[in-house]
């Protein structure tokens, strides 16, 4: 069996700590390779190569940093193929969506060429009598990032990019369950140009992200996953002295609105609530119709679409809707999920419980299911499900759809669907939701504007990518500069003021 190693200073490294987790297919059950866990020692070395290379990373200049860039883009292109094909093999999603992984990655390395513009910084002439001053913007030094299985290309790229031309050295935790693509990744990066030590690969779990945490060295901490790691690692790494951004999990509405194209609103749900098996943190996990002649049409509208989805393994190419699910501990909590909702009284009107798949009996395939008629006190409207379970929840107005989305304690993504434009905009005035889709039912900015949630989809003041990446992986430095011909005579006692 496969044995996966770290990638530190430049190399594959073995795993010392005599601990490794078990790396899946998720399609067939069978465990295809062992991951390492790291001790703090292990990330221990990295930091220490980390530290060594990233003054001299961060003094080569800012438009030789964006051509590293320039290359890695080229070769993330060149090796497409692969990167999907690893992806999907551990991560269970289709060939298709492992490469839209890979470009939405791709798409933040590519804004990240664009670093020279980004890290300019301010000068003010003359600002007092001989007195200049300017503002430079310099990199943290050694920054670690902490990701998620469910996006193994796109989130660690979110990271790395803008932390290394901004000049940092990064760390990369990534998830356990899919680690083959960001070693990969770290192996491109240096293929493209980037010296050792500046991206470096520590595979493990709590003890490794433990390490990290506690590290004096490290600057930042980024980190994506569920809400109650999220949660603690904000704590922990800012009591530590951390910079940190911490993103959390969803609970995503879709709003549809009497006057609402039904087809196109169905449509959309499909995509949005069972893409990706819903392991996506943009899914859409609660469709909302206003009125009970919207959500009967809109029922009537999902029910043949989703007995129509095609579940099967990566290999079937684009023939497949969607993969299994990452773990069998993961298949077993959306069932049990499911389990409760039929319990608490929704109307499973879709019922993928049975669901099997010839020849693939033991992968962890999830059939789709559709409730209706939930309500908000039922544990699969609270709970992030993360699985192809779709919610049907009526609202009988619009102020009642709009009120719930806002009570809800995630606030990452939403949606209306609806052809009046007064609605649409004063949903999109008034949410507390970070990221709204007016007629789009998944609004993942774009690598140029910012990505993040509000309310327990967040901890921490800045969003990812876009400016806010170039602003969290930076300092800001002021110098105030005089020369001979500015200076009085005598000391100055009281706080100058510029004349
Ligand atoms: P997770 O929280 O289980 O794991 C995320 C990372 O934290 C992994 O690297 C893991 O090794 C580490 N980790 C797990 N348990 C830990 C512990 N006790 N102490 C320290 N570290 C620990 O999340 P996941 O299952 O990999 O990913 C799915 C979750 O991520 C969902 O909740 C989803 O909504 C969320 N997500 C959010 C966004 C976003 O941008 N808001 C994006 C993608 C995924």
């Amino acid at each position: 069996m496969e044995e996966l190693t770290h990638y530190i200073n430049g190399a594959r490294v073995s795993g010392k700590s005599g601990r490794f987790a078990d790396v899946f297919n998720p399609a067939t059950g069978d465990v295809q390779a062992k991951v390492p866990l790291a001790s703090a020692d292990e990330l221990a070395d990295a930091v220490a190569a980390a530290q060594a290379a990233q003054p001299a990373w961060a003094a080569t200049n800012p438009q030789r940093r964006a051509r590293v860039m320039m290359k890695f883009v080229h070769l993330l292109n060149v090796n497409m193929d692969k990167l999907a094909e690893a992806l999907s093999r551990e991560h269970g999603k289709t060939l298709p969506d492992a490469a839209g992984d890979v470009q939405r990655g791709l798409e933040v390395v590519e804004y990240c060429i664009g670093a020279p513009e980004l890290l300019k910084g301010d000068y003010t002439d003359s600002a007092g009598p001989g007195i200049d001053m300017y503002s430079m913007k310099q990199p943290l030094g050694v920054t670690a990032g902490i990701t998620p299985f469910n996006f193994p290309a796109m989130i660690p790229m979110w990271m790395c990019a803008p932390a290394i031309v901004c000049g940092n050295a990064f760390i990369l935790k990534p998830s356990e369950r899919d680690p083959s693509v960001p070693l990969m990744l770290a192996e491109l990066l240096e293929e493209a140009g980037l010296p050792k030590g500046i991206m470096q690969v520590v595979n493990g779990d709590k003890e490794a992200v433990d390490a990290i945490l506690d590290n004096d060295v490290i600057q930042s901490i980024g980190f994506v996953g569920s809400t109650p790691i999220a949660e603690y690692i904000y704590g922990r790494g800012c009591t530590n002295g951390k910079r940190v951004q911490c993103f959390g999990g969803a609970k995503n509405h879709m709003i549809i609105m009497p006057d609402a194209d039904m087809d196109q609103a169905a449509d959309a749900l499909v995509g949005a609530g069972y893409g990706a098996a819903g392991e996506r943190c943009m899914a859409i996990s609660v469709a909302v119709p206003v009125g009970e002649a919207t959500a009967d049409k809109l029922v009537e509208k999902l029910v043949p679409r989703i007995e129509k989805l095609k579940v099967g393994p990566y290999t079937a190419g684009n023939d497949v809707d969607y993969g299994p699910v990452v773990t069998a501990a993961a298949k077993q909590n959306i069932l049990g999920l499911v389990e409760r909702g039929v319990a608490q009284g929704a109307e499973l009107v879709v019922d993928g419980r049975d669901f099997n798949l010839q020849g693939y009996e033991d992968g962890f395939f999830v059939g789709p299911h559709l409730f209706d008629r939930v309500t908000t006190d039922m544990d699969i409207y609270k709970k992030e499900i993360f699985g192809p379970v779709l919610s049907c929840v009526r609202a009988q107005s619009y102020e009642e759809a709009i009120g719930m989305a806002m009570d809800h304690e995630y606030g990452n993504g939403t949606a209306i669907f609806t052809r009046d434009g007064d609605t649409a905009r004063d949903f999109a005035n008034r949410i507390n939701i970070g990221m709204v889709g007016v007629n789009v039912p998944i609004p993942v900015p774009l690598a140029y504007h910012t990505f993040g949630g509000w309310k327990k989809s967040v901890f921490g003041d800045l969003n990812q990518h876009g400016p806010d990446a170039f602003k969290f992986y930076t300092r800001t430095k002021t110098v105030t500069a005089r020369w001979p011909s500015g200076i009085k005579e005598g000391g100055e006692f009281s706080i100058p003021v510029m004349e």
